[in-house]
C-alpha cells in the first residue's frame, strides 16, 4: 500500500485493482491472509498505567499523609510499636485500595469490551456483519446513516452520503460525498472521495473500501490525542470525596483543640494524648467511603451488564433507579422485530400469507382458499417484485433456519417472494440497482431506479402509506392496468390492516426511460402507480409485558414512541396492558401543540405514533419540565439529541447506530424493553446499597470517634486504646462496610415510587441516625467499661471488652442497615447473604485472635475474656439492635400515620 494518503487522486477501478479487491468483496481465505499480514483494525491502545505507579498512587491520600505524620511523631517519640501499627494500618489501606481499584476498572474495561463496533461488508458477494476489528485492506464495507466509519474507504458508491468529519478536521457541518478522483493537492477535508475511519454518516448511503486499518488510519496517526481515560468518576463519589476531605479537615481542627486543651488545661502527658487523638482521627474520618462506593458502583456495572444493560457512563448508574418515566420504541423493543408478511392486499384482492418465520415457503390464501403462485394476478408480482428490489436486506440459511441480515421488516419480505415463487438473486440480477433513496424516518419512504438487461428502467417505492398515496396518480387493476387512485379507500384498508395491530407498507412503481440514471424526489412527484399493501406481524415480547406490569407497581409510566400508524401503536399498546392506549397522539397533532399544551397533556398519552426524531426531543423536554426523570431509548443518527438530552440515553445495542450508541449513557445489547426495567432495578439496589453504606459508615465512624473524645473531654481513662481503635477502623470498614456493597436487591426495591430527582444522601434523617447510633455506642462502650471496673478487672480486660462490645454493636447496626426499608425485620435479622455472613466470620476470627492469641495479646494490650463476658458482650450488641429497630418501627408508624 505505497500510495498510502493518494487515495483520492486515483478512480475507483484503480483503488479496486491496487488493493486486489472488486466490488464483490474479498474470499474467506485472503481475508485470513491479509488478516495475518495487517493485524487487527484496532487502534494501537496506550501503554496501561504501571502497576508500581498504580500502588503509589493509593499513598496520596490526605488521611495516609496524617497517618504518615502520626507515624514519624510516635517514632521520634519512641513508640516503635505504636508506629509500626499505624505503618501496617497505612500499608493495608494501600493494598486494599489498589486491590479494588483493579477490579473495578477491570469491571468497566470489561464492559467496554462488549460495546465493540460492527460492521457491514460485502465478502464473496454476500452481505455479513462483522467486528471492526476483523476489517482488512480490500474489504468492501457498506455504509448507512449512523453508522461511524470503520476504517479508511475510498469510496465506490454514494448516495446522497453525507459525513461528519470533526473528529479528524474539527468541521461540526456535515460534508457531502461522491466518488470521483479529486486532484493531488485536496486537504483531508476537501477529501470527498475518501471516508475516514472514527467519523458518522449523517444521511444517505454508500460503499468503499477499506485502504487503511489501524494504527494507519488518518484517526489512528493523531489516536495519541483521542486516548479515552476511564474515570470511575461520578459526581457522588467526587461529592463524597469533597465531602470526605471537609470532614477530614473539621476533624483535625478538632483533634488539634483537643490536644492542646489536654496538654496545657488538663495536665495529661503528650506522647499518650497525641496517640489518642490520632486514633480519634483515623476513626473519625470515612477514609474507606469513596473506595467502597466505587466498588458498589462497579458491582452495579456488573449486574447490570449480566441483565444485558451495558452503562457506558458511569454517573447513569445513580441516575438510572431514580427513572420516574420510561420512553421506549415500539418495533424491536417492545415487540420481537420477528417480522412476517401477514396480509396482502394488491389488484383489488386481500390475501392472507401463511407465517412461518423466515423461511421462503408457505401459501397465499383468497378467502380461504390456497392460491397457486402462478394464478396469481400481476398485481401480486409487481408488488413482490417492487418489495424485493427496493430493499437491502438478505436472507441467509444457517444449519435448519433463516435469519436476516438488514432490516428484519425487508427480510421478511423476501420471504414472501419465496411464498410466491420469486427468488430474490434473481430479480436482483435481472434488474440492476443504478440509485437509491434510502429510507428516512422523516420521509418514511425508500425508493430505488433499477434497470434490466434490455435497459428498461423503474422506480420502485415502498413505505408508509400516508407517504406513499401522497405521491401517487394511479393504480393497478387487478389485470395490471392503470387507473385513478382512489385515495380514500386505500386509507381505509391501511387503516383496516393497522387496527389488528399489522404494520402496514404500501408499494409503487413508476417506469422510466433508459437513461434515466439517478432518481431525486422530483422523479417521485409525477406518474407514480400505487400497487398494493402488505400488512406485517411483530409480536410483542413476552418479557416486554411483565415489564410493563413491573413498572406500573414501582410507579413508572411508560410511554411508546414509533413511527409506526396510529393505530398498529394502540393494537401493540392495549395488547402490552399499557393504560388507556386507544389514546393516540401523531406526530402531525404534536406539531400543532405549543410546548405548555403539550406539557399539559403529556403525561395522560402513553402511545406516540408516526413521530419523527424531532419529536422525541419536544417529548424528553416536556416530561422533564413536569418534574420527571425521563429515560428514552433510540437507535438512529437523528435520536441523539433525544438521548443526549434525556436523563437516561438509552442506546439499542443490535439495531441502533453507533452515532446512537455513542451519545447514550446504557446501550441495550439485546434491545429488549425489558433489560431497561431490569437496570431501573439494578439502578434502585446500587442507590440503596450505597445509601446503606453511608447509613452505616457515618454513625459507626462517629461512635468510635465519640468514645474517645467524651473520656479526652471528661478526663477518663480511655475505654479503648488508640492502637484497638486503628485495628477496629481498619477491620470493619473494609469487611463490614464493603459486604453492603453485595446486598442484593431488596424485596420492596421495585414497590417504590422513583425517588425524587435531587434526592440528598446526606439528609436531616441521616443526621439523626448519627446521633442516635453514636449516642448507643458511646453507652454501650462506657457502659461494660465501667461494668469491668466494678468488677475489679485489670484496665486491660476493660479495655478488651470494649473494644469486643464496640466490634459486636457495629456488627449488629450492619444487620439493622441491611434491613433499613423493611418494617418486618425478625426474619432478616439472621437470613444474611453469604457475603455478609463472610464478613461476619472473617471479622468475628480477627477479634478471636486478637483477643485469645499471645502475641497478639502483647501488641494490642488484649486480655482473654470469659465465656460469660462474651456472652454480655453480645448481649449488648443485641440490645442496640433491638433499640435502633423499635425507633424504626414507631418512625415508620408515624410518617405512615401522618400520610392521609
Ligand atoms: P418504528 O418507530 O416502529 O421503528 P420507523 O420510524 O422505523 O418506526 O418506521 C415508520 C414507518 O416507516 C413504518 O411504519 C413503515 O411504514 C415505514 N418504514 C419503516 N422502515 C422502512 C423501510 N426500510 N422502507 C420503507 N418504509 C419503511
Ligand atoms: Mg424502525
Amino acid at each position: 500500500m505505497e500510495q498510502r494518503d493518494q487515495w483520492h487522486r486515483v478512480t475507483v477501478d484503480a483503488a479496486l485493482a491496487a488493493l486486489e479487491t472488486s466490488p464483490q468483496g474479498l474470499s474467506q481465505p485472503e481475508i485470513e491472509a491479509r488478516h495475518q499480514r495487517y493485524g487487527a483494525n484496532r487502534l494501537p491502545a496506550p501503554p496501561p498505567e504501571r502497576a508500581f505507579l498504580r500502588f503509589l498512587r493509593q499513598f496520596h491520600h490526605i488521611l495516609i499523609y496524617v497517618l504518615i505524620g502520626a507515624a514519624t511523631i510516635t517514632g521520634l517519640l519512641g513508640h516503635w510499636l505504636d508506629t509500626s501499627v499505624i505503618l501496617a494500618v497505612v500499608l493495608l489501606n494501600a493494598l486494599i485500595g489498589y486491590v479494588q481499584e483493579g477490579r473495578a476498572a477491570r469491571a468497566i474495561t470489561a464492559i467496554r469490551h462488549m460495546l465493540a463496533p460492527q460492521a457491514s461488508v460485502l465478502r464473496s458477494g454476500r452481505r455479513l456483519s462483522v467486528a471492526g476489528e476483523d476489517l482488512v485492506p480490500g474489504d468492501v464495507v457498506l455504509l448507512d446513516a449512523g453508522d461511524r466509519v470503520p476504517a479508511d474507504l475510498r469510496l465506490i458508491r454514494a448516495h446522497s452520503l453525507q459525513i461528519q468529519e470533526a473528529i479528524l478536521t474539527g468541521e461540526s457541518v456535515a460534508v457531502d460525498k461522491q466518488t470521483e478522483p479529486l486532484g493531488k493537492a485536496a486537504a483531508i477535508a476537501d477529501r470527498s472521495c475518501m471516508a475516514y475511519s472514527g467519523t458518522t454518516v449523517t444521511r444517505g448511503q454508500g460503499c468503499g473500501v477499506v485502504v487503511a486499518t489501524g494504527g494507519l488510519t488518518e484517526v489512528g496517526q493523531i489516536s495519541g490525542m483521542l486516548v479515552n481515560v476511564d474515570t470511575l468518576k461520578t459526581p457522588l463519589i467526587e461529592q463524597m470525596e469533597v465531602f470526605a476531605r471537609w470532614l477530614t479537615l473539621v476533624i483535625a481542627i478538632v483533634a488539634g483543640l483537643l490536644l492542646v486543651y489536654g496538654h496545657f488545661v488538663q495536665q495529661q502527658a503528650f506522647a499518650g494524648l497525641f496517640m489518642a487523638v490520632v486514633g480519634l482521627s483515623v476513626a473519625a474520618i470515612p477514609e474507606g467511603l469513596p473506595a467502597v462506593l466505587t466498588i458498589t458502583l462497579a458491582v452495579g456495572v456488573q449486574a447490570m451488564a449480566k441483565r444485558h444493560a451495558i452503562v457506558r457512563r458511569l454517573p447513569a448508574i445513580e441516575t438510572i433507579g431514580s427513572v420516574s418515566v420510561i420512553c421506549t420504541d415500539k418495533t424491536g423493543t417492545l415487540t420481537r422485530n420477528e417480522m412476517s408478511v401477514a396480509t396482502l392486499v394488491a389488484g383489488g384482492q386481500h390475501f392472507d400469507v401463511e407465517c412461518s418465520g423466515y423461511a421462503p415457503t408457505g401459501s397465499l390464501t383468497l378467502a380461504r382458499d390456497v392460491v397457486a403462485p402462478e394464478s396469481l394476478p400481476l398485481a401480486v408480482e409487481l408488488l413482490v417484485r417492487t418489495a424485493v428490489l427496493c430493499n437491502d436486506a438478505e436472507l441467509h440459511k444457517q444449519e435448519a433456519s433463516w435469519h436476516v441480515e438488514g432490516d428484519p421488516m425487508e427480510g421478511a419480505l423476501l420471504a414472501l417472494a419465496g411464498k410466491v415463487e420469486l427468488y430474490p438473486e434473481e430479480l436482483r440480477s435481472r434488474w440492476r440497482r443504478t440509485d437509491v433513496i434510502p429510507f428516512d424516518t422523516r420521509h418514511r419512504f425508500m425508493a430505488t431506479l433499477n434497470h434490466d438487461h434490455r435497459g428498461h428502467g423503474s422506480i420502485f417505492l415502498k413505505g408508509a402509506p400516508e407517504a406513499v398515496l401522497a405521491l401517487c396518480v394511479g393504480q393497478l387493476d387487478v389485470n395490471g392496468d392503470v387507473q385513478p387512485l382512489e385515495e380514500r379507500q386505500w386509507h381505509r384498508l391501511a387503516e383496516q390492516i393497522a387496527a389488528a395491530g399489522q404494520r402496514v407498507l404500501a408499494f409503487a412503481y413508476r417506469p422510466v426511460s433508459a437513461s434515466h440514471s439517478v432518481v431525486e424526489l422530483a422523479d417521485l412527484e409525477q406518474d407514480l402507480v400505487m400497487i398494493g399493501l402488505a400488512g406485517f406481524i411483530d409480536p410483542p415480547r413476552e418479557e416486554a409485558l411483565a415489564a410493563v406490569v413491573e413498572c406500573q407497581r414501582a410507579g413508572i409510566a411508560v410511554k411508546m414512541i414509533t413511527g409506526d400508524h396510529a393505530s398498529t401503536a394502540a393494537a401493540i399498546g392495549h395488547q402490552l396492558g399499557l393504560p388507556n392506549s386507544h389514546h393516540t397522539l401523531t406526530g402531525t397533532e404534536l406539531d400543532r401543540l405549543s410546548e405548555d399544551q403539550l406539557a399539559a397533556v403529556v403525561r395522560d398519552i402513553n402511545i406516540f405514533a408516526r413521530t419523527s426524531p424531532e419529536h422525541k426531543l419536544r417529548l424528553v423536554k416536556a416530561l422533564q419540565s413536569q418534574g420527571m426523570t425521563v429515560a428514552m431509548t433510540g437507535d438512529g443518527v437523528n435520536d441523539a439529541p433525544a438521548l443526549r438530552r434525556a436523563d437516561i440515553g438509552i442506546a439499542m445495542g443490535g439495531k441502533g447506530t453507533e452515532a446512537a450508541k455513542e451519545v447514550s449513557d446504557l446501550v441495550l445489547a439485546d434491545d429488549n424493553f425489558a433489560s431497561i426495567v431490569a437496570a431501573v432495578r439494578e439502578g434502585r439496589t446500587v442507590w440503596d446499597n450505597i445509601r446503606k453504606m453511608i447509613g452505616w459508615t457515618l454513625p459507626t465512624s462517629s461512635g468510635e470517634a465519640f468514645a474517645i473524645v467524651v473520656a479526652l473531654l471528661a478526663g477518663l481513662a480511655l475505654p479503648v486504646t488508640p492502637i484497638q481503635i486503628l485495628w477496629v477502623n481498619m477491620i470493619t470498614t473494609v469487611s463490614l462496610g464493603l459486604a453492603l456493597a453485595f446486598e442484593p436487591t431488596e424485596e420492596g426495591a421495585m414497590r417504590r415510587c422513583p425517588r425524587p430527582r435531587h434526592d440528598s444522601l446526606l439528609s436531616g434523617a441521616l443526621l439523626w441516625q448519627i446521633a442516635l447510633v453514636t449516642a448507643l455506642i458511646v453507652c454501650g462502650v462506657f457502659g461494660i467499661y465501667s461494668y469491668a471496673v466494678g468488677q475489679g478487672y485489670t484496665v486491660e480486660l476493660a479495655r478488651t471488652l470494649a473494644m469486643n462490645t464496640l466490634v459486636v454493636m457495629e456488627i449488629f447496626y450492619l444487620f439493622f442497615i441491611r434491613n433499613m426499608n423493611s418494617t418486618t425485620s425478625s426474619w432478616n435479622l439472621v437470613r444474611g447473604t453469604p457475603v455478609v455472613w463472610l464478613a461476619v466470620v472473617g471479622v468475628t476470627l480477627g477479634q478471636v485472635v486478637i483477643t485469645y492469641l499471645p502475641p497478639a495479646q502483647t501488641v494490642f494490650g488484649t486480655r482473654a475474656v470469659s465465656l460469660v463476658d462474651a456472652v454480655l458482650v453480645i448481649a449488648i450488641g443485641f440490645a442496640l439492635y433491638v433499640a435502633v429497630e423499635l425507633e424504626k418501627q414507631l418512625r415508620l408508624r408515624l410518617i405512615r400515620a401522618g400520610q392521609p
